[in-house]
């Protein structure tokens, strides 16, 4: 069977993909975007801090997005998942779950991240809307209440002062763990309280959460906050040696292009070096994927045109 050649495969069906095909349709380049339909911001009701979009589900932002692209004839949308991409001579080889596999002038990745929650048992299904990670995303829809941030690290007391004007109170639940003299001081003067039994898990109330300890009387919070590691969602990175930070993610230029050439990487999964890790929102995905998708139609130009 002839396989069929795009002048680029966007990989990645969130905010920074969906940008990107819809960047490369306005320049009727033959764009495919492949979308296995895992999002990092599905466990969430609305999406926050989109002007414009504040407040949307996500699953409605995906939707419009989808929309605007139907109005691109070159640009074809599939919900398929990717498997595998190599390189080959003139260009790369990706294959699909369907095992029909297409080819690319150029890729553009935007296959996300994957978050670990705390093992906390009853987190999951509070997660998104009682539980959340940033303050920015989820933080105002907490106003007037009280406020728990689980974790005994510098991170912890960072997201304890972020909120300090939204919550009307604020307790870092350390779960067993040990805050440093230095950390501990500082949430003092803030005026946040420290519980350091082992929690023993969080389950839903009328007021958002209600917090078990091991040891002492349940705690009532409005919104929890919590954080995780983060990996790549998709092994592209690995399977063409692309440059990481230490973040995990993909290291980029300002222009969204990868160590390999041809390569361009958006959304979550890639930042530059001058960043300790992605900026972890909607706009800026969409943002990144609009330049990534600028910087693969320059790199599909200077081929078509041999320019240096
Ligand atoms: C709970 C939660 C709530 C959030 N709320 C907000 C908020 O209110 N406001 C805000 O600005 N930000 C929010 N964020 C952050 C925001 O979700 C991310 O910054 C944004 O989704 C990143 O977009 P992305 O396109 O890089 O990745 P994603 O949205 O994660 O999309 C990744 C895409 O890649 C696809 N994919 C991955 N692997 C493959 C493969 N092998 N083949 C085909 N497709 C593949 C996935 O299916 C998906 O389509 C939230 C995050 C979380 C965890």
């Amino acid at each position: 069977m002839p396989v069929t050649t795009y002048d680029a495969v966007v990989i990645g069906g969130g905010p920074a993909g969906l940008q990107a095909a819809l960047t490369l349709g306005r320049m009727h380049r033959t764009a495919l975007l492949l979308d296995s339909g895992e999002y990092r911001n599905a466990p969430a009701e609305h999406l926050h801090n989109f002007a414009t979009h504040d407040g949307m589900p996500p699953a409605e932002f995906r939707s419009a997005a989808r929309a605007d692209l139907a109005a691109y004839g070159t640009v074809e949308v599939r919900d398929l998942l990717a498997t595998a991409v190599t390189r080959d001579d003139d260009g790369f080889r990706v294959d699909l779950a369907d095992g029909s596999p297409v080819a690319a002038r150029a890729l553009v990745l935007a296959t996300g991240v994957a978050d670990t929650l705390p093992d906390l048992p009853g987190l999951q299904p509070i997660f998104g809307t009682v539980a959340a990670t940033c303050p920015y995303c989820h933080g105002h829809e907490f106003s007037g209440k009280h406020v728990a941030v689980l974790g005994n690290g510098p991170h912890t007391a960072r997201v304890a002062l972020l909120v300090e004007r939204i919550a009307s109170s604020r307790t870092v639940l350390t779960d067993g763990g040990e805050l440093d003299p230095a950390t501990r001081a500082l949430l003092d003067r803030a005026g946040v309280a420290v519980r350091e039994e082992p929690v023993k898990g969080v389950c839903r109330s009328a007021v958002g959460a209600t917090v078990s300890f091991a040891d002492g009387p349940d705690e009532e919070v409005g919104g929890l906050f919590v954080s995780g590691p983060f990996a790549q969602r998709a092994p592209f990175a690995e399977q063409l040696g692309l440059s990481l930070l230490d973040s995990g993610c993909v290291e980029v230029d300002a222009m969204g292009r990868t160590s390999a050439p041809g390569v361009f990487a958006a959304g979550d999964m890639a930042h530059t070096s001058a960043t300790p890790m992605p900026m972890a929102s909607v706009l800026t995905a969409a943002a990144s994927g609009l330049v990534a998708a600028v910087s693969a139609d320059a790199h599909l130009l200077g081929r078509d045109h041999d320019l240096s």
